[in-house]
């Protein structure tokens, strides 16, 4: 049976069919293409499946619905939030997993670089090529040594990029997943971990307070 992630609840579900497969034209391939609906309870919505193959079916009813790569309309677009991050970086890093689960991996590139730039403008990093502001980023603590050398592993992916190289370069996925991971990491160590433990640190301050008060309550009472 046909599973994916559903693009609109984003359960993974099964997709019951729930058209005859119409054979569409196409060159050199045949593609078929039907409407499933999701079996999430709460979902129940349509997608369409479409499938590429060589040669026809024979009975596309049966054969189609059994196949186990199936394209998806609509699909799941990833749009995560980076609740601790300035708000126009966390849009742009938020846009950059966007493109990658839409497979547009040079503009997932292009956005992840953008989102370490302006990190490291936020921080007053202003001055050199991405790599040696990432290099500052370390040297001024905000990004730890592991980060810092895998920074320069994957750069030459985005460095294309940005000298308009593009177009001539292939761009493979995990080139791409890599640079957005990188991203994420650095958003992580610049903004959301230290979030994390001034949260942290300002509940144990706002606790002690609370005792105090509660054993100053007690002492002045009768
Ligand atoms: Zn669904």
């Amino acid at each position: 049976m046909a599973s994916t992630v559903c693009g609109w609840c984003g359960d993974r579900t099964h997709m019951i069919p729930v058209s005859k497969p119409i054979r569409v034209p196409a060159l050199f391939k045949d593609v078929y293409t039907a409407a499933f609906q999701c079996s999430n309870e709460r979902c129940q919505r349509l997608s369409v499946g479409t499938v590429r193959r060589e040669g026809r079916y024979t009975a596309p009813e049966v054969e189609m619905p059994k196949e186990l790569s199936l394209e998806w309309e609509p699909r799941t677009i990833r749009r995560p939030e980076f609740p601790n991050v300035p708000e126009q970086i966390a849009v742009t890093a938020s846009e950059a997993h966007a493109c990658l689960s839409i497979e547009a991996y040079r503009g997932a590139v292009a956005l992840a670089r953008a989102v370490v730039e302006a990190t490291a403008k936020d921080k007053g990093i202003t001055r050199g090529p991405l790599v040696a502001k990432i290099d500052e980023m370390h040297q001024q603590n905000f990004i730890r040594e592991i980060t810092r050398q895998i920074a320069h592993e994957v750069r030459e992916g985005g460095n294309e990029i940005a000298h308009g190289d593009l177009a001539d370069e292939p761009m493979p996925p995990e080139d791409a997943e890599a640079i957005v991971a990188l991203m994420d990491e650095i958003l992580e160590e610049v903004y959301q971990g230290p979030a994390r433990m001034l949260a942290l640190k300002q509940n144990r301050l706002d606790r002690e307070q609370r005792n105090t008060a509660k054993q100053n309550g007690t002492q002045s009472s009768p």
